[in-house]
């Protein structure tokens, strides 16, 4: 029978990897048939069990590997390190650079049919590690003690932590600090399943350009009990603190914030640097966590914009305005639009802080908001998009293809969206030119790129 999957559940087997999937697991094939296994590498020959079985895949668990991959790093770091959302620390900087490499390139031959594209040697970050500029950890009771760190994948048991290996130092300093303090001060945390007690997360944010830090305190009750006191010591043991917000989240839900936020002590926000660009950052913002990479990506998309200061560009997606603001240094008009407008407030604020004239901000979907630009004579010779995951909508495209911009500079975080966007594009009339893809996020499976794309 041709069509029998050749694997049963339960079955241990002996078998190599070829490849690795988009999440970041081995694939292994048994008579054709793909099985996937977490921390599974390409070159590897390995023994696992068959956990599951579907009528095209099956999944598989890592028993014991009998050949190991030159990429692979043997570190163990302990059970928190486990828990922090790094899918991809079993492999090397290295092997990681060149697994997303390879991914940006297989996807769009397969599907963007673009193989004839260069994709550039992804730019990487010389320090792998401690990046993220923001925490949110969730706080819990154990033994009449205050934990906090991550959850366990799939559950809402936290594993106890001060050490994520992806927050910069200073902020799982910070971390650790106010947990103590809390602790001291005998502050109850919350208790999810009886919705009942006080502290439910601890955030953090920490702006690597200036050196500023805001903890940010999110409490079930509108009470912070013992509030001068946790001030105080917050503000006498945190290095660096320049603000501290208290949060309130009464609500039975996942979500961190609540619709309340009261300043305690300090300013209301932090600043940073992204480049030139000065951003202030509240409580509530939106920024991004890795602002080394995200330099290194915006420039990339000012390079592909090549600027005269005689042109208008529109920036699609704009969140912020990070992109806007760093077109602004160089282009004469530049119009921005996103969807949700506390990030308009924030773009327009932040264009004022650095004194630029020459942006607009609009609030709406792109789709909507740029064909009303274009009937009241509004048109780009530059075209930035930088959409979710989802990647464009193809009313945004068809605008596109009628506004003929010079450009196009598409801003990607998911190669697949983004080679269904290029292959649209491409039968519209424009050429794909070069594709640079940047880590922004090291030790997980995220893959940024920047594409120049010309009007044929
Ligand atoms: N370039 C921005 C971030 C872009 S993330 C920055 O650097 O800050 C994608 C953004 O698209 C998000 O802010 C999201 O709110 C926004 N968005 C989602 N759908 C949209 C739509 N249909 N029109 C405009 N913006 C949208």
């Amino acid at each position: 029978m041709k069509n029998e999957i050749p694997v049963k559940k339960n079955d241990y087997l002996e078998v190599s990897f070829e490849d690795l999937t988009h999440d970041g697991h081995g694939v292994a094939k048994v008579d054709g048939y793909p099985i996937f296994v977490a921390k599974g590498l390409p070159g590897e020959t390995a023994k696992i069990k068959v956990i599951k079985v579907n009528k095209n895949y099956g999944v598989g668990k890592l028993i014991d590997i009998v050949t190991t991959s030159p990429y692979r790093v043997d570190i163990d770091r302990g059970e928190a390190h486990k828990y922090g959302g790094c899918q991809l620390e079993h492999i090397s900087y290295e092997g990681q650079l060149q697994f997303k490499q390879n991914q940006v390139k297989q996807v769009l031959t397969r599907l963007g049919k673009l193989a004839d594209v260069p994709v550039h040697p992804i730019l990487g970050m010389e320090n792998p590690w401690h990046y993220r500029n923001k925490a949110q950890v969730p706080v819990g009771e154990r033994d009449g003690k205050l934990i906090s760190g991550f959850y366990k994948p799939r559950s809402h048991e936290i594993v106890d932590t001060d050490e994520s290996v992806l927050h910069i130092k200073e902020i799982n300093e910070a971390i650790r600090i106010v947990k103590e303090i809390a602790n001291e001060l005998n502050i109850p945390a919350y208790n999810e399943e009886a919705h009942k007690g006080v502290l439910r997360h601890i955030m953090a944010r920490f702006g690597r350009q200036t050196g500023e830090l805001m903890v940010v305190i999110i409490t079930n009750t509108p009470e912070l009990p013992q509030q001068k006191k946790l001030v105080e010591q917050i503000v006498a043991r945190v290095p660096h603190v320049k603000s501290i917000v208290h949060n309130i989240n009464s609500k039975r839900t996942n979500v961190i914030f609540g619709d309340k936020t009261k300043l305690l002590w300090g300013a209301d926000v932090i600043y940073d640097y992204i480049g030139d660009v000065k951003f202030a950052i509240s409580a509530r913002s939106f920024y991004q966590v890795n602002p080394v990479q995200t330099k290194v990506l915006y420039d990339k998309a000012l390079e592909y914009a090549d600027l005269t200061g005689e042109e208008t560009v529109i920036d699609a997606y704009c969140g912020i305005g990070t992109i806007s603001l760093f077109l602004a240094q160089k282009a004469k008009k530049v119009y921005g639009v996103e969807i949700v407008p506390e990030a308009i407030e924030d773009a327009r604020s932040n264009a004022e802080l650095n004194g630029f004239t020459n942006v607009e901000f609009a609030v709406g979907g792109a789709e909507d908001v740029i064909p009303k630009w274009a009937e009241n004579g509004i048109t780009a010779d530059v075209l930035v998009v930088d959409p979710p995951r989802k990647g464009c909508d193809e009313k945004l495209l068809n605008t596109i293809l009628e506004m003929k911009p010079k450009k196009v500079v598409y801003v990607s975080c998911n190669p697949a969206t983004l080679a269904r966007d290029l292959r649209i594009l491409e039968d519209g009339g424009y050429r794909t030119m070069e594709v640079q893809p940047v880590d922004m996020f090291p030790q997980t499976t995220h893959v940024e790129c920047c594409v120049l794309l010309v009007k044929k």
